[in-house]
C-alpha cells in the first residue's frame, strides 16, 4: 500500500515566509505557559469596581512565591503584563515591574511571555503624552472615535489605525523596550482584530490607503474590469444606513466592500510583519503570538480584518479565546476546537486556548495541538497539573510528529469571505463529517492548492467552494489527471475568485451532475434522480460530486453577519454519502479506522525518525461515559514495514503498556481494553 499522506507538507519550511520559520524555534520543543495576571494595576484602577485589595493581588501575581509555585508545577514560561495602551509614560512603573519580573523568571530558569495590546489606545492617558495621537485613532464615517467592543463599560479605549505609520512606529518603541529592555522571549499581541462594519475606519489615512492599494494592485485596465472605471481618487470605504446593515448582508458581490475586506486584512499582515520584522532583528529568538481567534464560524476577514491564511505565516502561537466546552451534545452536535488546531498545525503554529474549562478540552489540546499551550492563571486546577505531568513525562511522543492526514478541505478565502452562510457553512459541515466519522483530515488556503500532488494527498475536498480562479482549477484539474482524488460538493467552480458567475461550471470537465448556480444552497439540494452516479474517472484520478450536504434537522436561525455558532456544529443528515465519496475518492483504504462510539475523536500522526505511527484518542463524553471498552483499531505502518510493537500512554494508566496485534496486508489490528478521558497509542516499525 502506498503511503498515504505525507505529514503537513504544505506548511514545511518550503513555505514563502522562509524567515519566520526560524523564529521563536524553542516552541518547537512544546510550550506550557501560565500566568500571573496580564492587567496592569492601572487598568484595573481605570475600569473601576476592583477590590480593595486590587494591588496586593497584581503584586501576588508577578511574585517570587506564584513564579517558583509555577515553575515546580511544570510551567516552563510565565506571562505576565507588559503594556495595555495606556502610553509609555503613564505605564512606566509597571512596565519597570515587569523588567524585574523577567530577570527573576529567567534566573529560575524560565522564560517570560510579555503582554502588548495590538489595539487600545486609551486616550485620557495617550493623549496627554503624545498629542499627535489625535490623528492616529480609528473614526466611522461620522469621525466619531471607534472604541473597543468591551461594551461601554469601557469607553476609555479607542482604537488606533493600522494604517497610521506613526502610530505603528510608536507600537515599535513598545516592542523594542520588550525586547531590549525586558528581554522577552515571547510576545503577546493582544486583541489582533478590527471591528465589523459599520465600525471599519474612515480616517484620510484609511482612505487614501485603500486608494493607493487599489492602484498599487490593480493596472488602471485590470481597475476597469474590476470597478468598471479606471479612477479611483474618489472611491470609498462602504457605508451604511438604518435600512442597509451590514450584519444583514449574506453575499458580498460589491468589488468595492470586497475589496476594502481585502485591503483591511492585508493592513493588519502588513502592520504586522513590520513588527515581526523589527523582532526579528531585534532577537530572532523571540516568539511571536498574535491574539486573533480560531475557525469557529465567524467570518474572520469581514467582520474582523484578519486572514489567517496572510497572518500565521509570520506567527509561531495564535489565541484563541472561544471558551466552548469540548462535547458531544445529546442532539449529536459536536463541540470541538480540532479546526482551530488543524489550521494552527497547516501553518506550525500552536494555539493558546483555555483547556482549564474542561478535561476533554485538556485531552483535545494534547492531541490535535500536540502540547499544552495555556495551563491557565495560578493556582492551577488538579486536572491540569496531571495533562501538564503526563506531557513532560511523555515529552517524546509529542515532539516532531507529524499530521498524517491523506485527505484535505480547502477553506477558500473568496468562497467562504464572500458567502458565509452557504460556503462557510458547507465547510464547517463537511468538517464535522470527517471529524465524526474519525477520518484524518487537514485544512489548506488557497496559497497551497497549486502544490497539491497525489504524493501529498489523497482527496481535495471543495465544499460549496463557489470561487475559484482559472488559476486555481487549473491546479485542481492537474492534480486529479494525475491520480488525486477530489470530492467536490453543490457550487464549486461556479465563480470566480471576485464572485463573478461562470457562464459554464469552471469544472465542468471532472464532475458529473452539477448544474449551473441556483443562486441558493436550500434550492441546490435536488433530491430527485439521487440513484444517478455522480462519479468520473479523470485521469489517472477520481472526482465525485456531491449536490447538497443537508443539515440534520430544522436549521438554526440567521445569525448577524451569519456567523455559523456551534448550533450548526453537527454531522449533516448525509454524512455517510460524503464519507463514502471520500473513501472512493482516495482510491484506497484510508490510513487508520477505528470502531468506537461517536463521542470518541481521533487525531493520526507520524514520527518518521522514530519509526512510529501515533493514534491520540479522545472522550468527548466523559461525564456520561468515563470509560470506552473494547475499541477496535486498524491502522496501516509503513509500507513492507510489518509492526514491531503496539504501546498504549494514558495519564491514569501503567504507561506505556503493550498490547497484543496483529497484521493483516499493511494494517496492525488491535484492540485497546478500556479508555478514559484521553490515550495514546504508538505503533513502531
Ligand atoms: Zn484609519
Amino acid at each position: 500500500m502506498a503511503r498515504i499522506g505525507a505529514g503537513a507538507a504544505f506548511a514545511s519550511t518550503d513555505t514563502p515566509v522562509r524567515s519566520a520559520a526560524s523564529q521563536g524555534v524553542w516552541i518547537d520543543q512544546g510550550l506550557i505557559d501560565a500566568g500571573g495576571s496580564h492587567e496592569p494595576y492601572l487598568f484595573t484602577v481605570r475600569c473601576g469596581g476592583q477590590s480593595l485589595n486590587a494591588r496586593k493581588v497584581y503584586e501576588q501575581q508577578q511574585s517570587e512565591e506564584v513564579i517558583r509555585e509555577l515553575q515546580q508545577q511544570g510551567v516552563e514560561v510565565f506571562h505576565t503584563h507588559l503594556y495595555k495602551g495606556f502610553g509609555m509614560a503613564a505605564e512606566k512603573p509597571e512596565m519597570e515591574d515587569t523588567v524585574r519580573t523577567a530577570a527573576l523568571v529567567h534566573r529560575l530558569g524560565m522564560k517570560i511571555d510579555t503582554y502588548i495590546q495590538w489595539d487600545s489606545m486609551m486616550y485620557e492617558t495617550f493623549f496627554a503624552e503624545e498629542q499627535r495621537a489625535q490623528g492616529w485613532i480609528q473614526c466611522d464615517a461620522l469621525g466619531q472615535p471607534i472604541m473597543l467592543e468591551y461594551g461601554y463599560q469601557q469607553s476609555f479605549r479607542y482604537l488606533p489605525c493600522f494604517s497610521n505609520q506613526e502610530y505603528l512606529d510608536y507600537l515599535k518603541k513598545v516592542v523594542r523596550y520588550a525586547v531590549v529592555e525586558v528581554k522577552t522571549d515571547f510576545i503577546h499581541f493582544d486583541n489582533f482584530t478590527l471591528s465589523a462594519e459599520p465600525n471599519s475606519c474612515h480616517c484620510a489615512a484609511c482612505k487614501t490607503g485603500f486608494r493607493n492599494y487599489l492602484r498599487k494592485k490593480y493596472p488602471a485596465e485590470v481597475r476597469k474590469d474590476r470597478f468598471g472605471f479606471e479612477n479611483v481618487d474618489f472611491v470609498n470605504p462602504p457605508l451604511w444606513n438604518a435600512t442597509n446593515r451590514p450584519e444583514n448582508l449574506k453575499v458580498i458581490a460589491d468589488p468595492v466592500f470586497q475589496e476594502w475586506i481585502d485591503y483591511r486584512c492585508q493592513t493588519m499582515t502588513d502592520a504586522l510583519v513590520q513588527l515581526a520584522d523589527l523582532i526579528r532583528s531585534l532577537n530572532p529568538d523571540v516568539v511571536i503570538e498574535i491574539n486573533y481567534g480560531g475557525v469557529v464560524g465567524y467570518n474572520s476577514p469581514w467582520i474582523r480584518g484578519t486572514d489567517p491564511a496572510r497572518l500565521l505565516p509570520h506567527t509561531q502561537v495564535f489565541w484563541d479565546e472561544s471558551d466552548h466546552k469540548p462535547e458531544l451534545l445529546p442532539d449529536g452536535t459536536l463541540i470541538t476546537a480540532i479546526r482551530t488546531y488543524k489550521m494552527a498545525r497547516t501553518y506550525r503554529n500552536t494555539v493558546l486556548s483555555y483547556i482549564s474549562v474542561s478535561e476533554t478540552a485538556m485531552a483535545e489540546c494534547l492531541a490535535f495541538n500536540q502540547t499544552i499551550g495555556f495551563a491557565g492563571v495560578s493556582p492551577l486546577s488538579g486536572d491540569v497539573l496531571k495533562y501538564i505531568a503526563f506531557y513532560r513525562k511523555h515529552r517524546d511522543l509529542y515532539l516532531g510528529a507529524e499530521d498524517l492526514a491523506p485527505v484535505v478541505v480547502l477553506r477558500s478565502y473568496s468562497s467562504i469571505t464572500y458567502n458565509n452562510a452557504c460556503a462557510g457553512l458547507s465547510a464547517i459541515l463537511f468538517e464535522q463529517a470527517l471529524i465524526q466519522a474519525k477520518v484524518p483530515f487537514r485544512l489548506i488556503s488557497d496559497d497551497h492548492l497549486a502544490d497539491l500532488s497525489p504524493a501529498n494527498c489523497k482527496v481535495l475536498i471543495l465544499p460549496n467552494t463557489e470561487c475559484l480562479s482559472d488559476e486555481q482549477l487549473a491546479s485542481i484539474r492537474h492534480y486529479v489527471s494525475a491520480g488525486g482524488g477530489l470530492v467536490a460538493t453543490e457550487q464549486a467552480g461556479l465563480y470566480d475568485a471576485w464572485r463573478r458567475l461562470r457562464i459554464e461550471p469552471g469544472l465542468r470537465d471532472i464532475l458529473v451532475g452539477q448544474n449551473s448556480a441556483t443562486g441558493s444552497r436550500r434550492q441546490q439540494a435536488a433530491p430527485a434522480a439521487l440513484a444517478e452516479p455522480r462519479r468520473k474517472q479523470h485521469g489517472l484520478g477520481r472526482a465525485a460530486y456531491i449536490p447538497a450536504i443537508e443539515f440534520d434537522g430544522p436549521p438554526p436561525a440567521d445569525q448577524p453577519y451569519f456567523t455559523i455558532g456551534t448550533e450548526f456544529w453537527k454531522r449533516p443528515k448525509n454524512s455517510n454519502e460524503l464519507v463514502d465519496a471520500v473513501t472512493w475518492a482516495a482510491g484506497s483504504v484510508l490510513p487508520i479506522s477505528i470502531t468506537g462510539p461517536e463521542f470518541l475523536g481521533m487525531n493520526l500522526l507520524e514520527q518518521a525518525g522514530k519509526h512510529r505511527r501515533i493514534i491520540h484518542l479522545v472522550n468527548y463524553s466523559l461525564e456520561k461515559n468515563p470509560s470506552v471498552e473494547n475499541i477496535e483499531i486498524r491502522c496501516a505502518t509503513v509500507e513492507h514495514k510489518p509492526a514491531a510493537a503496539v504501546h498504549f500512554y494514558a495519564p491514569n494508566a501503567e504507561n506505556g503498556q503493550p498490547l497484543n496485534f496483529r497484521m493483516q496486508d499493511s494494517q496492525a489490528i488491535f484492540t485497546l481494553p478500556a479508555l478514559n478521558a484521553y490515550g495514546v497509542v504508538t505503533i513502531s516499525y
